[in-house]
């Protein structure tokens, strides 16, 4: 019996804990993916849904990778095409773009999901959101904020991303109380309204749900950026994370300590790189099995992104396990003269230097096969006080110093925002 209580809390410590409702909706979903899944039907052969019934059951089913959706995507398709509403796709920063076909019951799912994530972050009925970013080019988010916000009843103004004089225009004439944003453009806002004599404090927006980027450090401080903003402007800030493969996002509620998982939609593991379950507090790669998903549900589908996960109750009431910030990328990781850094590091330490206006971080492999990193770099001011002062800096927080190219506003913009690209670049990886 002691053995058996000791086994109980291994499980319990060791990785994120699942509950009975999430065991039947997983054994109902095997039971789904065995009969209309050609990809895994094939690997779950002698895989039966009933003896699935713990932790330690979902830790011995097979993975999925993202190559595995590069490849044989349309065999994750358990409908007929007939039954697609909505073609959505990843934005393809890591190789070959990710067609994800969402189903009528799908895109009602992505409403509830939306939903709960603006409940979380304090949304009522009488909000009034203006949505800063772009709402076509197959953009998930874009339309699963837009039905949340729908659902909850609040108002929504879609103005899409950029032009910070037409969205001033429009916050002082339809007076949004909630603005949805991705952190660097609302640090451009800020910037926008000081040179343009806007008083920001008697604007009407009273939060922001911060979309894209990180806006704290791993132990839930406001990182750079998030300072810039809370510093200038005093709006509640609300991060949320999400993608277009797990169709679910994580959102902070009021005490903003980490992403909340939604439990019915969502089964949730971290992984360290020999796929073992690792506990909290720990970094490992984030790991999904999507619940009550029609068209292409995926089962412990590996997302690349490297976080951790918390398990005490929070102090808004709600018992589910929350996810750190993103820490970065797992392919993005780079190996940089005996340290091992994300680019999001590398961002923070950007964002921080008052003589960086703004860069890009490319990431190249030089001759023996090592990463190099280089820093194409927009100065304050192009003086060589300027730069001496960025390379001392750069030296004394990295030990080492990466490669540094000083570049104009054109041809850096032109870095950032390619053709094609739905969102801002600032990092390049072109490793072999
Ligand atoms: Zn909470």
């Amino acid at each position: 019996m002691k053995y058996r209580t000791l086994a109980l809390l291994n499980t319990r410590t060791l990785s994120i804990p699942i509950s009975t409702d999430q065991i039947t909706s997983l054994q109902s979903l095997i039971t789904y993916l065995k009969e209309h899944s050609p990809f895994y039907r094939e690997i779950l052969t002698n895989i039966h849904p009933e003896n699935i019934r713990n932790a330690t059951d979902l830790a011995g089913l097979p993975l999925t990778t993202k190559e595995d959706l590069q490849k044989q995507g349309q065999d994750f398709l358990c409908v007929p095409r007939t039954d697609i509403i909505e073609y959505t796709s990843t934005s393809g920063t890591l190789g070959s773009p990710v067609t994800v076909p969402l189903t009528e019951k799908d895109l009602q799912r992505l409403a509830e999901n939306e939903y709960g994530s603006f409940v979380c972050a304090d949304g009522k009925p009488a909000d009034v959101y203006q949505l800063m970013l772009t709402l076509d080019r197959q953009f998930m988010a874009g339309m699963a904020y837009y039905s949340g916000i729908r659902k909850l009843g609040a108002g929504l103004i879609r103005l899409g991303p950029g032009v910070p004089s037409l969205q001033w225009e429009t916050i002082g004439r339809l007076q949004p109380t909630a603005i949805v944003a991705v952190p660097s453009f609302i640090v451009k806002l800020i910037q926008y309204a000081e040179e343009h004599h806007i008083d920001i404090h008697s604007s009407s927006v009273r939060k922001a749900i911060c979309i894209g980027e990180n806006i704290r450090n791993p132990d839930f401080t406001l990182n750079i950026i998030g300072r810039k903003i809370k510093e200038a402007w005093n709006i509640d800030l609300y991060s949320t994370y999400a993608s277009t493969e797990m169709q679910t996002a994580f959102t902070e509620c009021g005490q903003g300590r980490g992403g909340h998982l939604q439990e019915n939609l969502l089964i949730a593991e971290i992984l360290d790189d020999q796929n073992q379950p690792v506990g909290p507090r720990t970094p490992g790669e984030l790991t999904i099995t999507t619940l009550r998903v029609e068209g292409m549900p995926l089962l412990r589908y590996k997302t690349g992104d490297i976080c951790m996960f918390f398990d005490e109750p929070c102090a808004c009431g709600r018992h589910s396990i929350r996810l750190s910030p993103i820490l970065g990328r797992k392919a993005q990781m780079i190996k940089f003269k005996g340290t091992t850094l994300y680019p999001p590091a590398l961002f923070d330490l950007l964002n921080e230097m008052e003589e960086v206006k703004d860069y890009v971080v490319e990431v190249y492999s030089n001759e023996w096969g090592l990463d190099e990193v280089l820093l194409h770099i927009l100065p304050k001011e192009a003086t060589e006080e300027c730069h001496g002062k960025i390379k001392a800096y750069l030296q004394a927080r990295l030990r080492v110093s990466p490669h540094v190219r000083y570049v104009e506003a054109p041809e850096l913009h032109k870095m950032q925002f390619p053709e094609a690209s739905r969102k801002i670049i600032k990092f390049i990886d072109k490793r072999k």
